[in-house]
């Protein structure tokens, strides 16, 4: 497993629960997503209705289904959770939904991967709070409505665009996660380091800031590395010096890239001139998926302006050229 990707990794599981924040108080970053969430959860409750559907977006590991486990803590509901690859068939989900109490949070990770079958069923759910669902077969069907409370669904995805039209048109709210700032992230190691009983000093939570590509998931995934390396040298003080000799023994370098950053970059410069090439050639010559490498590892690596993606293909920027003390040659 990668380092630095965003993805829910094993290791990453024992700890995620106990790490997640409860509260919007507690939700480092963020401000404006934080800002419009705790208005419209404070209009919902004086009006005593659920909040409206919200769709949170943006790559993996900012803090989707944290926010979506807050939503429900401050309306003061239950939160229910699944994901668009779990629900095969229309009756699983509406097994979910009649099941909900009212004004339950149904939080739905991967939303963009819903089966189209299983999306209908969401519609009038959504819209009107009612399922219309068919039983028996042949003849002797017949469509059935149910009633369902009314409940809040946030939907999570990494993928705004794969959306359709339907489904994003029934969400009330719509926030984009953006990549945390630096200061944003050190916070958030420092909390990390409270909860661990670990000290750590100013700096290396900066050290590591910088190196975790803008995610939280990340950052406490090389904090724990470090801390392993510390502990082994018994050390109380998680310092700046063990903390760089630990990242650049996981091969995390200064700008949070990875051999694989490495790879992907190297192989435009060396292999096509710095570009443009096509997504899947690339893919093909460096040996990745191309969903994975436009999920995954673009995001990034266009948001730090390391490549640009046009309509030819992808373009190693200036910015990479320097990365690696390469000439542009033309
Ligand atoms: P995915 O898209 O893969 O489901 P996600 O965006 O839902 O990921 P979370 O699982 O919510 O990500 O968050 C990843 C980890 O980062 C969690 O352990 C969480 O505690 C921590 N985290 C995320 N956002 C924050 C934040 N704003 N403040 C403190 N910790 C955070």
């Amino acid at each position: 497993d990668r380092m630095i990707s965003g993805d829910l990794q094993e290791d990453d599981l024992q700890v995620e629960q106990s790490l997640r924040p409860q509260i919007l108080r507690q939700y480092i970053g963020q401000e404006k997503t934080k800002r419009n969430l705790s208005i419209f959860i404070e209009a919902a409750k004086m009006r005593e209705e659920p909040l409206d559907h919200v769709l949170l977006y943006g790559p993996p590991g900012l803090g989707k289904t944290t926010l979506a486990s807050i939503i429900a803590n401050e309306m003061g509901v239950q939160f229910r959770t699944t994901s668009g690859p779990a629900v095969e068939r229309a009756g699983d989900l509406a097994a979910i939904l009649s099941s909900l109490e009212t004004g339950d949070v149904l939080f739905i990770d991967e939303i963009h991967r819903l089966p189209r079958a299983v999306e209908e069923i969401l519609y009038p759910a959504m819209e009107d709070f009612f399922l219309d669902i068919v039983i028996g077969q042949g003849d002797s069907a017949r469509s059935v409505r149910l009633d369902l409370p009314p409940f809040t669904l946030v939907g999570a995805t990494t993928r705004a665009g794969l959306l359709s039209a339907p489904l994003r048109d029934r969400f009330g709210v719509l926030s984009r996660l953006e990549f945390y700032e630096e200061k944003d992230l050190s916070h958030i190691i420092k909390r990390t380091a409270d909860i661990f009983e670990m000290e750590i000093e100013d700096d290396a939570a900066n050290e590591i800031a910088s190196r975790s590509r803008g995610t939280p998931r990340i950052a406490n995934r090389l904090l724990k590395r470090v801390r392993d390396i510390a502990q082994v040298n018994d050390m109380d003080t998680i310092t700046v010096d063990i903390t760089k000799e630990a990242l650049n023994m996981l091969q995390v370098d200064a700008a949070g890239l990875d051999h694989i950053d490495h790879k992907y970059l190297l192989g435009i410069i060396d292999k096509f001139q710095g570009g443009p090439v096509g997504l899947e050639t690339l893919a093909a010559t460096i040996g990745e998926e191309s969903q994975t490498i436009e999920d995954v590892y673009e995001p990034f690596l266009l948001q730090k302006g390391y490549i640009q993606r046009t309509p030819r293909g992808r373009i190693a920027t200036f910015e990479a050229y320097r990365h690696f003390n390469r000439e542009v040659n033309d």
